[in-house]
């Protein structure tokens, strides 16, 4: 390694060699204990309960096996200075750590990045494939850093962005040239006047090197019954008023799209969002619920988990769309529906634009199993769509009035958040941030009121026409 970093700073050295025994007999012991629970060591996680079982009633192949597995995590550990086993907790420090500088070094072989905090946090690290990425899961972070911070890389880190992914919790998420080995992730105290620092180490790998590195590391904890913590399912269960379920697109980590002159469609869209809630509220006709109400990032997925177990009768998403530069231009606001096949390729790039959120914050769910796929072909699902489709002309049909649409105003494809079977769900654009015209409107006050008016109008429509159908609609009570 020697200079190979460039220019180090006093602490950015790891801890010696002594400490490599000490992480290995701890190492060790986690994995030869029969708690179910899993291995973290900075970084690396291993499920404990199968190799555990293994070790338990394995043979010495598989014991030989565990300890080299071990004696790996102890070498990865070689460096990190938070030593479970000596060091006592850091003392308690009020508020979140405050980021205010990173860096990066090496080349495309080998790749540190540095970031400098006010005090010691946790970190994990881990990778992931298609595209490839590093991520990095701190505690909430109050992220001051340089303004073009992370748009520009170096070596193996093509890019990063930061930011918050729910209460409490921050992520950092790197794109990356190819696949790379976390070789180590680890944090060290202030010392001699120098704050604080995350230091991160990547090292390039083949693609089979890197996947059977992320079999060993269980990667990523489930988020699945974590609803958006901002929300019970509370006191109204005698309220029989519909639900309706507003989605501001984006949030936290994921900004949306952004306007030449900066503004955010995850801004936007969450003023539009809170406004529209306040206009449907003070109709009393309904209630209302939101998927966020700050600038939280929330799975594509767990929007459309909140609305089914709110058991919504519409969910209405919010966005911004934009057109890089030589795209042409288009203006006006336009509603989606969901289908298997996009209207024209405009709506697929959109549809593939608003998908990548999850992405863009560092969780691929395309990985996943999609338990809602299973159930698409519900006979629900095809009710949903037809009430999907009329609530959508509605909006179009009274958003006339009030705003400029685009010349093909309704369109479909296959919008992730648009997927709950027994939801009727809509995805609105509500104009094109790339385009001057569409911006100005997009934060006039006038403009988002007219709107907000029209789509209130709109819900009205679909309301009673389908009460009025006497069908008990999409959802088979
Ligand atoms: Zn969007």
């Amino acid at each position: 390694m020697g200079s190979y970093w460039g220019k180090r700073t006093p602490g950015d050295e790891g801890a010696g060699d002594q400490v490599v025994v000490r992480i290995f007999a701890h190492a060790l012991a986690e994995f030869m204990s029969n708690d179910k629970s899993a291995v973290v060591s900075r970084g690396r996680t291993v499920r404990r309960n199968a190799v555990g079982s293994a070790v338990r009633h394995g043979s010495l192949a598989v014991r030989v096996v565990v300890l080299a597995v071990a004696l790996d995590l102890a070498l990865v550990s070689q460096a990190q200075s938070q030593m479970p086993l000596a060091l006592p907790d850091p003392p308690a420090v009020d508020g979140p750590a405050i980021a205010t500088d990173a860096r990066l070094a090496g080349d495309d072989k080998q790749t540190r990045l540095v970031i400098d905090i006010s005090h010691k946090i946790d970190m994990r690290a881990f990778a992931l494939a298609d595209p490839y990425r590093g991520v990095i899961e701190i505690p909430q972070v109050d992220f001051r850093l340089p303004p073009d911070t992370g748009e520009h890389g170096r070596g193996i880190i093509k890019a990063f962005r930061y930011g918050l992914v729910m209460s409490g919790q921050s992520r950092i998420v790197l794109d990356l040239t190819g696949p790379v080995r976390v070789t180590k992730a680890f944090v060290l105290d202030p010392v001699d006047g120098q704050p604080a620092r995350m230091v991160l180490d990547l090292i390039a790998v083949d693609r089979e090197t890197f996947l059977r590195a992320a079999a060993i590391d269980n990667h990523l904890p489930r988020p699945a019954e974590r609803g958006p913590a901002h929300f019970d399912r509370e006191e109204h269960t005698t309220d029989s008023r519909p639900v309706v379920v507003l989605d501001p697109g984006h949030g936290g980590i994921d900004p949306g799209t952004r306007a030449p002159s900066g503004e955010l469609e995850k801004d936007l869209v969450l003023e539009f969002a809170s406004m529209l809630r306040a206009k449907l509220e003070a109709t009393g006709k309904y209630r209302v619920m939101m998927t966020r109400t700050d600038d939280t990032f929330v799975e594509l997925s767990e929007r459309v988990r909140f609305a089914r177990q709110q058991q919504a009768q519409l969910l209405i998403s919010i966005h911004c769309d934009a057109l890089a530069r030589g795209e042409g231009e288009a203006e006006g606001a336009t509603v989606y529906t969901l289908s298997d096949k996009a209207t024209d390729a405009e709506t697929q790039r959109l549809a593939d634009a608003e998908n990548r959120a999850d992405i863009i914050a560092g969780v691929d769910l395309a990985a996943e199993p999609d338990e809602i796929a299973d159930i698409l072909i519900d006979l629900a699902q095809r009710e949903t769509k037809t009430f999907s489709a009329h609530f959508a002309r509605n909006v179009v049909k009274e958003m006339r009035t009030a705003a400029r649409l685009h010349k093909r105003p309704q369109r479909s494809a296959g919008f992730r958040v648009l997927k709950a079977p027994d939801v009727p769900s809509v995805l609105i654009e509500l104009g094109y941030v790339s385009n001057a015209r569409d911006l100005k409107q997009l934060v006039s006050e006038s403009w988002r009121s007219r709107t907000g008016d029209a789509i209130v109008h709109a819900v009205h429509t679909y309301f009673t026409t389908r009460l009025a159908g006497g069908g008990s609609g999409a959802r088979a009570q």
